[in-house]
């Protein structure tokens, strides 16, 4: 007899951890299968571990209303789990007189979207705030911040493990095939392959998940998952000059947001860096060109005037799985069970790219609702 699942997960990332927290329950048997030897090694942790307010993004989208719902959650888990954390505030700052009009619009939709206690600050109060910093205005979002995305990880495994999930590392999903009661899963370990069924399957696979989703035979490029690689690298910031802000200090946007511009984040230990850029990739390759520091010095120099150019120094890069191809306009996150595809219980997270970590637990605990639909009878 094959081994039976009621839920399995795909992927042991920020995303698919906190759904897997979400959903376990002792009268469920939940699997997160995971193909690295140990979780979080892809997109979270090459990230700039800002905790967004939810600012940028469309009214009315998933990234919008999960960023904010988002945000509060993870202060609050932050406290329950005593995951580290830092709410230092952002401000983005305004260098030209068509970006302060940029600033405008960017206040309307934040406050639209529901981000907390956004304002806009003259030229002397984000002086007064943060006097090493050049520009005409800002935004000040207090309710932007930091945290140990790590630790918030092990925060969903205990929780998970808990309730009795299981996480299999070095097990790759190879092959997936509806059947009368859920899906085959065919995955792959040191030992070989096998399969089992699960009743409901869900895609975190991030960079993966467009493959994923082909795997159970759905066309990617008509359903519009394909994903585009989109890399960000960062240079850290040295000679001190992280004692120069106190919070994170973002520019304006440019006006096709593919992201939210080169910007100062800091980390828990107070380390300073830039980044990420914005790069369009066929392949995963985490290498940073030393060669782009001057682009990066010539991204910030307007509004901080006291980094300079051998401040710099290559750290690390990120790959954004977007839905978005070049030039085009902003993409939503792909969360559905694609009963509508022929495929009921198979739940497709796809395109989750920033602010993937920010929203999380939100987007969890929408997945949870998806389930409770599913699996009436459980849980
Ligand atoms: C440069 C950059 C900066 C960012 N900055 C921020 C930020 O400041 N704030 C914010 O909120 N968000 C930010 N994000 C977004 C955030 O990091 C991501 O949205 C989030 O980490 C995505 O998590 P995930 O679990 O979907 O993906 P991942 O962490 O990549 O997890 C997916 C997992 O699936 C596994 N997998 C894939 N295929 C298979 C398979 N076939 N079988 C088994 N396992 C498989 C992978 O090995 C991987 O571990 C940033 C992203 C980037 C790239």
């Amino acid at each position: 007899m094959q081994h039976r699942a009621d839920i399995t997960i795909i992927g042991a990332g920020v995303v698919g951890l906190a759904v897997a927290a979400q959903i376990a329950s002792r009268d469920r048997q939940v699997y997160v299968l995971e193909k690295n030897e140990t979780f979080g090694q892809e997109i979270s942790s090459r990230h700039s571990g800002v905790i967004h307010s939810g600012i940028y993004y469309p009214e009315g989208t998933l990234k919008a209303k999960f960023c904010v719902a988002g945000n509060q959650a993870l202060y609050q888990l932050c406290q329950r789990g005593s995951i580290g954390y830092k709410r230092l505030g952002k401000l983005i700052v305004a260098t030209s007189d068509e970006e302060a009009g940029e600033l405008e619009t960017l206040l309307e939709r934040g406050n639209s979207n529901g981000a907390q206690g956004l304002r806009i600050l003259s030229r002397q109060e984000m002086k007064q705030l943060e006097p090493n910093i050049e520009g005409i205005s800002a935004i000040l979002s207090p309710a932007t911040g930091i945290i140990d995305s790590h630790a918030l990880m092990k925060y969903f495994i205990a929780q998970a493990s808990c309730e009795g999930a299981q996480i299999a590392y070095r097990t790759e999903v190879v092959g997936i095939k509806k059947v009368a009661d859920g899906y085959q899963v065919t995955v792959k370990d040191g030992e070989g392959e096998f399969h089992f069924i699960t009743r409901v399957l869900i895609n975190c696979a991030g960079l993966n998940s467009d493959k994923v989703a082909e795997l159970a035979g759905i066309d990617i490029t008509s359903a519009g998952y394909k994903l585009h690689y989109c890399k960000g690298e960062y240079f850290s910031v040295g000679s001190g000059k992280n004692k120069l802000v106190n919070r994170l200090i973002f520019p304006v946007p440019p006006p096709k947001v593919t992201g939210v511009g080169i910007h100062i984040s800091l980390d828990l230990d107070g380390r300073m860096r830039l980044g990420p850029s914005i790069h369009y990739v066929d392949s995963i390759d985490y290498t940073v060109t030393s060669e782009h520091k001057q682009f990066f010095y010539d991204s910030v120099r307007r509004f901080l005037p006291f980094i300079e150019n051998n401040d710099l120094e290559p750290e690390m890069a990120g790959i954004r799985p977007k839905l978005q191809g070049p030039g085009e306009d902003i993409k939503d996150f792909v969360i559905r069970d694609e009963g509508d595809k022929g495929l009921p219980g198979f739940i497709n997270l796809v395109g989750i790219e920033s602010p993937g970590l920010t929203a999380a637990p939100a987007i969890a605990e929408y997945v949870a609702g998806l389930v409770g639909e599913l699996l009436p009878d459980r849980g």
